[in-house]
């Protein structure tokens, strides 16, 4: 049977062909999980709880790079403000607006990812097209000193069909670009010297399909440290 070291070490080297980045998502598995891939040089995690990944941040090494990657809640950025590296879900200009503010209490520029609805279940969170359309006049209206928005993020629909998770993820890239070349290569939108050039999507049971349409990070979880 293949081992877990083996697993991390496949995934790791299907991530750099594809110079993406591996964001290790380690929600729901404790520190000596986490510690046993960062041992191996893993240095991206994910988690999509606030107080779990505050609980986590604090007993864990320093130089760990924390991604929170699932729906946040306004009130609770405030907690995760002071060290966060990445938030790979903004889903209302509201939500950036909070982050903002508390991106400036802390007195640090935050990186986030829009996060745009690709899938056909509606119990997944993000922004329409329309809606980031929207979201991107108003930021370049009213620019956020604090904030850069360095990519966006989706996620595809739960089923086998890999076909149609093809074809959202390639939905999501369309966008990409589109947003890219409209804000960011002929436009002046202060971006604090970031560049705008993520796309966060593919799963464990998803990636190389995401890996094929463009994605530069991936979140695994249950592929890396077995199923929660
Ligand atoms: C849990 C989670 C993942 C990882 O899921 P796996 O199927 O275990 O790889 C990725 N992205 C988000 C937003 C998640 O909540």
């Amino acid at each position: 049977m293949e081992s877990r070291e083996d697993k991390y070490e496949e995934i790791l080297a299907v991530a750099k062909k594809n110079k993406a980045t591996l964001i290790a998502v380690s929600k729901t598995k404790p520190n000596e999980a986490i510690l046993e891939l960062y041992n191996r040089g893993q240095r991206f995690f994910g988690e999509n709880k606030v107080q779990e990944l505050c609980e986590k941040q604090e007993s864990l090494p320093k130089d760990i790079l924390w991604h929170i990657i699932g729906h946040l809640q306004k009130n609770k950025v405030k907690y995760i403000a002071p060290f966060v590296s990445l938030i790979h879900a903004v889903d209302s200009i509201e939500l950036l607006k909070v982050i903002q503010k508390e991106a400036a209490k802390n007195e640090r520029i935050i990186p986030v990812l829009l996060q745009i609805y690709i899938a056909s279940e509606e119990t997944k969170f993000g922004l329409s097209s329309e809606e980031v359309i929207a979201l991107m006049d108003e930021v370049t209206v009213n620019p956020l000193p604090n904030v850069a928005i360095v990519g966006l993020m989706g996620m595809a629909t739960f089923t086998t069909d890999m076909n149609q998770v093809s074809t959202e993820f390639a939905s999501l890239k369309q966008i990409f670009s589109t947003i890219k070349e409209k804000y960011f290569d002929s436009n002046s939108l202060a971006n604090h010297g970031y560049e705008f050039k993520e796309i966060s999507m593919g799963m464990s049971g998803d990636y190389p399909v995401a890996l094929a349409e463009g994605s530069t990070m991936i979140r695994i979880g249950s592929a890396l440290f077995g199923a929660r």
